[in-house]
Order: structure tokens, then sequence, then C-alpha cells
């Protein structure tokens, strides 16, 4: 199996973190990897999508869950550290960069999310996107800053942060994802829509799309 480099990692908040590693393989946004590292005598394998485009040096970004088995053990390592690691799978792409699309995240689901709508903004700036990002806080809002400032940049690009718990600083959009769906989808059927998250979420999602004509095809999609 290769490994990869950790370079460094740091807390985006209290239950997650992004590790930064230098990979030996090239990847497509939205691709996946699978980890393996022995961890008080047993062999354990976890998969994670990751969470950045392609960049030149082959660094790639994860984001995850650092109070898990894995993702504790991942907190603990030292930059400079190895880990095990396949290459890069999985069926999550982007369709193409000039189709206007949707992008539903919840919690740590935005890792491909985040790889693929990057990648869209950065072969088409003028891109017609929109992402309906959940989390149950507002502190747990997934790189909150750097989708606000893409919407500040992109005239196309439209950030929909919405929380799911109670938190009464927060004056923004209240609810799950699914909860937005009509105001994200504006009645139109000629999306490219590419989303990720808990089961129940990714099947909710798939029968709102379909029911609103967007073909199975145009689903691009990752369950964890
Ligand atoms: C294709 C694919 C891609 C994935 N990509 C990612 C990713 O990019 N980032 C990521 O964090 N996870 C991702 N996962 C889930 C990941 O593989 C692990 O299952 C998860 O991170 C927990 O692993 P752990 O060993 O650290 O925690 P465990 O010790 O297995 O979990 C401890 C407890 O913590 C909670 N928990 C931990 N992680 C999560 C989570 N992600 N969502 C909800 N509750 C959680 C749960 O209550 C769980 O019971 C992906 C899964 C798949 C199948």
């Amino acid at each position: 199996m290769p490994t990869i480099r950790l370079i460094n990692h740091q807390p985006l908040t209290v239950r997650v973190s992004q590790f930064t590693f230098q990979a030996p393989f090239a990847h497509r946004a939205g691709q996946h990897i699978v980890l393996q590292a022995e961890i008080r005598g047993t062999l354990v394998r976890n998969y994670y999508s990751i969470a950045s485009p392609p960049f030149p040096d082959r660094q790639i970004e994860l984001c995850l869950r650092h109070d898990g088995e894995f993702g504790g053990h991942l907190r603990g390592l030292a930059p400079g550290d190895t880990v095990e690691c396949s290459q890069p799978a999985g069926k999550m792409r982007l369709l193409a960069p000039s189709d206007p699309a949707v992008y539903f995240a919840a919690g740590t689901g935005i890792a491909p999310v985040r790889a693929i709508l990057l990648s869209q903004l950065a072969a088409n700036p003028q891109a017609e996107a929109l992402l309906v990002l959940g989390a149950r806080h507002s502190k747990e809002l997934l790189y909150r800053e750097q989708f606000d400032a893409l919407a500040a940049q992109h005239a196309g690009f439209r950030f929909l942060p919405t929380v799911s718990r109670d938190d009464p600083a927060w004056r923004g959009r209240r609810g799950r994802v699914t909860d937005h769906f009509a105001e994200a989808l504006a009645g139109r059927s000629d999306l490219a829509a590419y989303f990720c998250g808990q089961s129940e979420m990714v099947a909710a999602l798939c029968a709102l799309l379909r029911s609103a004509g967007i073909a199975d095809e145009r689903q691009c999609f990752e369950r964890y």
C-alpha cells in the first residue's frame, strides 16, 4: 500500500479537523481514499473523501471527525508521520464545469462537495452554483468563511448555510438542508446535483431531485 505523509492538521470545529497530507498520487475532485493503521494492536481501515481539488504538488486535504477511533489516531500524528493509503477511487466527480449546479452537504459530508465545487469555480469562475450547507450549530458550519468569501468573489455562486439545532445567536436559515430544497432548486430541472452526508439525507435528496425532474445521471453523491 502507498503512504501519505502528514504536513499538518488544524481544528476546524470542536469535533472536526482538517489534515493536509503529501500524497504520491494524483486524484480527481470527489474521490475518496481508504486509510489503514494499526490501532492498539488491531488493523483498522477507514474511508475518507478528499476535501480539496487536485493541486499540482499533490497535497491533499481531509476534513474529518477527530473524536472517533481513527480520527483520534490521526490527530495523534506529528508532521512527517506517514499513513498507509489506497489509491483514490469513487464515482463522485464534476460532471461539467459549465453546467449550472446545486450542492448539498451536512457535517463532514462537505468534503467531496467542497472538492468538486472548488474545481468547478476554478475551471469556470462564472459558473452558476449554489451550496446548501448544514450543521447542528453555526460554529460547526465547516469552511463557512471560505464559502462566504467565494460568494463575494463569484457573482454566480450563492451560499445558503443552515443550522438545525437551537442556536440563539444564529440569524440565518434554520432546519436541515432538505428543508431548503425548494429555495435551492427554484423550480429548475436543468441542474447538476452534488451531495454528501448520512444515508437518510442522501436518500431524501435523491427522491426530491427525481421528483423535481433531475435525472439520476445528473445526481452525483456519496453516503457516509
Ligand atoms: C466513501 C466514504 C467517505 C467518507 N469520508 C469521510 C470524511 O471525509 N470525513 C469524515 O469525518 N468521515 C468520512 N467518512 C466516515 C468515516 O469513514 C468514518 O466512519 C468516520 O469518520 C468515523 O470514524 P472513526 O473511526 O474516527 O470513529 P468511530 O470510532 O467509528 O466513531 C465514534 C462515534 O463518533 C461519531 N462519529 C464519528 N464520525 C462521524 C461522522 N463523520 N458523522 C457522524 N458521526 C460520526 C459517531 O457517533 C460514531 O459512533 C466516510 C465514509 C465513506 C464510506
